[in-house]
């Protein structure tokens, strides 16, 4: 565990800037295992200290993973100068650590993986992991047995050609339900894979990445922690 600055770990919490924090701790507002602090540059470990601010005790939670339902007309960013991110949608505390785990298109709902936790990130996102991630969308047109084939062979893009994937028709007629199955995560995947056959994507959702799947207890929209059992699936 970690020994770190007072200072520093009470800004984490999202309980105001560095010198904002400061001004709690000379205050006397901030009480670390039942002694008024009265140093910001003290070192405690804020995972095994009982850390108590202006009476309200803090649960020290180094890594946050978040599952959330994105919704459309959201962007997966931090930051953006124009439309509201998924970050915005999160309560400050966590607004500020996390950043989405890979991109969903603007108009694309579902599965969003949030965390601080770099390394699980890095790995999910790395090209010789070969995550899985599986999509409902609805297609412009009709899906037949031959894009069945012609996806599992991998489909030839302008920049690279994309792994084997699984299509499954659900319904198909002059609009199709499917679902699909690809390996990477690149640049308007699915729907650029469709394109190749004059087929668009009218509405598209992340259903599962990896062992993860979405919850339907959640709206677009909304999200919650993960489970032991999922962050367990995912290390
Ligand atoms: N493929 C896309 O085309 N868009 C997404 O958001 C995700 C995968």
């Amino acid at each position: 565990m970690k020994r770190e600055r007072l200072d520093k770990v009470l800004a984490n919490m999202g309980l105001g800037t560095r010198k904002e924090v400061k001004v709690l701790v000379k205050q006397g507002l901030v009480v670390v295992d039942d002694v008024v602090a009265t140093d910001p540059g003290m070192h405690v470990i804020a995972e095994e200290q009982n850390i108590v601010v202006d009476g309200e005790p803090f649960n020290f939670k180094r890594w946050v993973y978040v599952l959330m339902n994105k919704p459309p007309g959201v962007v997966s960013a931090t930051e953006d100068n124009v439309h509201e991110t998924v970050v915005d949608l999160l309560p400050y505390e966590w607004a500020i650590k996390v950043h989405p785990v890979g991109r969903l298109d603007i108009d694309t709902e579902g599965l969003l993986l949030l965390t601080n936790d770099g390394q699980l990130s890095h790995s999910l996102l790395s090209p010789k992991k070969k995550v899985d991630k599986e999509y409902f969308a609805r297609i412009d047109g009709r899906v037949t047995e031959r894009h069945v084939e012609e996806f599992a062979k991998g489909v030839e893009l302008e920049d690279f050609t994309t792994l084997p994937a699984k299509l499954e028709i659900l319904s198909s007629g002059e609009t199709s339900e499917i679902r699909v199955t690809i390996m990477e995560g690149k640049f308007h995947q699915v729907k650029r894979m469709f394109a190749a056959f004059d087929l668009h994507v009218t509405y598209l959702q992340r259903i599962r990445m990896g062992p993860l799947h979405l919850d339907p207890a959640l709206k677009p929209g909304e999200y919650r922690e993960l489970t032991d059992e999922e962050l367990d699936m995912l290390q």
